[in-house]
């Protein structure tokens, strides 16, 4: 009976005891969740949508946050993750790949989120061994690439309970970036095209295209949106994105004239959601492109 006791007792900590502070699940329609990461452990966001007989997992973030998730997901549903969506190849979204192969799912992604892999891993993996035990445990050197990838615009999954749709907008905070898009319940899933608040990166960006491939995903008329970082909200985190990234990039190219270090930034309060406190590095970043006249992800440029 102590035993037991004990065994239950440890059941119930656990989560404490690992540390996971991710917050529980939300339903966000009829077989939708959104499941919000630990942002102190640097996991992001990940969707499971529920199919008719398997299910879908979009993002799933490092190998930490997927051994969550490996344990929370049955409770949802008993169903199989079938498909596992990269929606960029970032490790805070794509690290736990392997693992979800190894389970028996396959991992999916745009074709230029293999592209990004190949071009900064594994330098970047190695970076994350040298900084994080989860990416450490796992032994591989390498981040695993998704099996399989789309090229154009749209891979869609469909049965008779609901359709997905995995589109492809343009290259805006990298490359590769995948929205997923549910047309019947109109919930779309950004990665970190749009997250809500002062979240972004933009080393891999084509900055200047970023908003039109926002306007795009905007115009698909989302009434839940479901961010890569921060909560979920509505249609404004895509819109008030898009007009974050414009009036930053137009406070920086009227100061093209200034060395990049002299450039200072004062935005309007409708981008409040976005500014950071020390914004000199998208200043840096921006200013690099405008200067370069080609996307600050296609210049020489490291992880930072
Ligand atoms: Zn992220």
């Amino acid at each position: 009976m102590r035993r037991l006791l004990v065994v239950l007792l440890a059941g119930l900590l656990m989560p404490w005891v690992m540390g996971a502070q991710s917050a529980a699940p939300k339903l966000v329609a009829p077989g939708v969740w959104f499941l919000e990461g630990d942002a102190h452990a640097g996991y992001c966001n990940s969707i499971v949508i529920e199919m008719e007989r398997y299910l879908v997992l979009v993002d799933p973030s490092y190998p930490g946050r997927t051994k969550e998730l490996m344990a929370e997901i049955p409770a949802l549903s008993k169903k199989p993750v079938k498909w596992v969506f990269d929606t960029h190849a970032h490790g805070d979204h794509s690290y736990g790949n392997a693992l979800w192969t190894q389970a028996g799912a396959t991992t999916l992604a745009a074709a230029g989120v293999r592209k990004e892999m190949d071009l900064y891993e594994p330098t970047r993996w190695q970076s994350a061994i040298s900084k994080r035990e989860d990416v450490r445990a796992t032994d591989a050197r390498d981040v695993e690439r998704p099996k399989v990838v789309f090229r154009g615009s749209k891979f869609v999954l469909r049965d008779k309970t609901r359709e997905v749709d995995f589109l492809y907008l343009g290259w805006g905070h990298t490359r590769g970036d995948g929205y997923v898009w549910l047309p019947k319940e109109k919930i779309l899933c950004t990665g970190d095209a749009a997250v809500n608040g002062p979240r972004n990166k933009m080393w891999d960006a084509d900055v200047a295209n970023w908003p039109r491939v926002l306007d795009k995903a905007a115009a698909l008329g989302p009434n839940v949106v479901l961010p890569g970082h921060g909560d979920m909200g509505g249609v404004e985190i895509v819109t008030g994105q898009a007009q974050f990234l414009r009036d930053l990039y137009a406070a920086v190219k009227a100061q093209m004239d200034l060395p990049v270090s002299d450039v200072k930034v004062s935005l309007p309060e409708r981008d409040a959601n976005w500014v950071r406190p020390d914004m000199s590095q998208h200043i840096g970043i921006m200013y690099a492109e405008i200067k370069a006249g080609k996307p600050a992800g296609a210049l020489p440029h490291t992880w930072q």
